[in-house]
């Protein structure tokens, strides 16, 4: 007979959404249980965001001494160590660890069971020889990198984002098939740690990005001299002379290209494999499991959350969906899950930042009654003193000063959108963003300035103008 556990909750997966559900539910004094299967921490802290962000900061370093010039400074080529380049990822990890450890979580009350989790029924699952019957489960299991179809692939060595950080160092020449926000951030790297990179894109670079903003972070890239190849398909790949060589067709030709190592960035694919969904009752179909905007999936008892859930797939994402589920699932309170005021980053330099409907997006939903409110970098004060003026933030308004969205390319824009975000959740209208006071100088009143703009052809109105003269008149 197996053991029987009765949690108030059980949560599958301890990566940053089921952690944070755990942690959050055991708090507050429910009886947890945390199934992992792999590493704690999940993908963004072993594999995505937090290795990544540590290797565009090595390489931000790089890039640095090369462009001190502005300054007054002798530019170097700077000398890569590359194993010490790696052993500061692996140190940046560490670091960050202990928050998502077992020894926490235990702490925390919460039993926590390194095992994979199955449905035996709908009420039941069973890990390592226990069954689990919890009063509520959450599903948060996360997703893996997608492996397309590409023939000769199977024979073919290439890394995905859960295994580049291994890398053991320099990489001569990596090719990276998929442009979306992980091959760019991962060939801006690698470009400036002294690989030659070469991204081969089926459709569009950063396709799901603004136009105008997209514009400026290929084109840095390109001035690093990364190799950016757009609507190239690729049609085989293969071990080649150590390294690898790819076959691709573009504008009706066929290339070939030969590089030192090959990396797939082509999106993600949720794990619902292991799940055995079907015992417990749970629709799904290949993009994630089919959730209400409480989160609950078509069982009532069991919630999913973070990239299974099918919607954007950022770690972010998982940790609002979290703070809904704990709220439904412990207090009963119906929160849903609202994806309208979701942001966005990828982390090149410069940074491409979203939140809320793009210029086309708000321009189709409210059939061109909209305002465009700009504003520069160059026009930023602090912005000429780091001599980080390019890039500039764009936002939507509606007629009456309702923000509908913001899109922000530039030096540290995935802050600086921050405000925006706030502003949306919380229905500030832009007359709010455009009076409050900012410090000065700071590349913040980007945002400020942008939002003035909002009022600028009515302070120039003629109608003003009389005004101010009657006034004037007064004395
Ligand atoms: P993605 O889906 O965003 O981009 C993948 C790209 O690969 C697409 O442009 C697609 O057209 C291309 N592609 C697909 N098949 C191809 C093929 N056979 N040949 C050439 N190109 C092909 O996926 P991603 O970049 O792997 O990122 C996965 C997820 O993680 C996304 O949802 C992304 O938003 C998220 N993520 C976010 C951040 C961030 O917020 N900074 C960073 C990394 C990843």
């Amino acid at each position: 007979m197996a053991d029987i556990l009765k949690p108030d909750l059980c949560v599958i997966g301890a990566g940053s959404g089921g952690l944070s559900v755990a942690a959050g539910a055991a708090q507050l004094g429910a009886e947890v249980v945390l199934l992992e299967r792999h590493k704690m921490g999940g993908d963004c802290l072993n594999y995505g965001c937090v290795p990544s962000k540590a290797l565009l900061a090595a390489a931000k370093r790089a890039q640095t001494m090369r462009k001190v010039g502005d300054f007054g400074i002798q530019p170097v080529e700077p000398v890569i160590d590359h194993s010490a380049v790696f052993a500061h990822v692996r140190e940046v990890i560490a670091a960050i660890e202990p928050n998502d450890s077992v020894e926490r979580f235990t702490g925390l009350g919460v039993k926590v069971i390194l095992a994979e989790g199955c449905f035996k029924d709908k009420t039941t699952l069973t890990a390592d020889g226990v069954d689990i019957k919890a009063r509520r489960f959450v599903i948060a299991t996360g997703s893996q990198p997608a492996i397309p179809p590409i023939p000769g692939l199977d024979e073919t060595p290439y890394f995905t984002n859960e295994t580049i950080f291994d890398t053991p160092g320099f990489l001569k020449h990596l090719i990276i098939i998929g442009g979306g926000p992980i091959g760019l951030e991962m060939a801006q790297a690698h470009r400036r740690l002294g690989s030659e990179v070469t991204v081969v894109e089926a459709a569009i670079p950063l396709g799901k990005d603004d136009e105008e903003l997209r514009h400026i972070v290929l084109s840095r890239l390109e001035e690093e001299g990364v190799n950016i190849l757009d609507k190239a398909r690729v049609e085989r790949t293969e071990p080649f002379a150590g390294g690898v060589r790819i076959t691709f067709t573009k504008d009706g030709q066929s290339y070939s290209l030969d590089g030192s190592h090959l990396m797939l960035a082509v999106g993600r694919r949720p794990n619902l494999e292991a799940l055995n969904l079907d015992a417990a009752g749970i629709k799904y179909e290949r993009s994630g499991i089919t959730v209400n905007s409480g989160l609950k999936t078509t069982n009532r008892r069991i919630y999913a959350i973070g990239d299974i859930a099918g919607g954007p797939q950022f770690t972010h994402v998982a940790g609002y969906h979290a703070s809904i589920v704990v709220k439904n699932a412990l207090f009963r309170i119906p929160a849903k899950a609202d994806r309208s005021t979701i942001p966005w980053v990828t982390f090149t330099d410069p940074e491409l930042a979203h939140v809320g409907l793009t210029e086309t997006d708000a321009r189709a939903k409210h059939r061109n009654s909209i305002n465009v409110l700009r504003w520069p970098y160059f026009e930023n004060d602090r912005a000429q003193a780091e001599r980080e003026t390019e890039g500039f933030v764009k936002v939507v308004t509606n007629k009456k000063g309702r923000i509908l969205g913001a899109s922000m390319v530039g030096a540290n824009a995935g802050e600086l959108i921050q405000l925006w975000s706030l502003a949306m959740q919380k229905k500030i209208n832009v007359s709010a963003m455009a009076s409050y006071v900012a410090p000065y100088p700071t590349m913040m009143e980007i945002n400020k300035r942008a939002a003035v703009t909002y009022f600028l052809p009515k302070l120039t109105s003629p109608l003003v103008k009389r005004v101010v003269g009657w006034l004037k008149k007064l004395g």
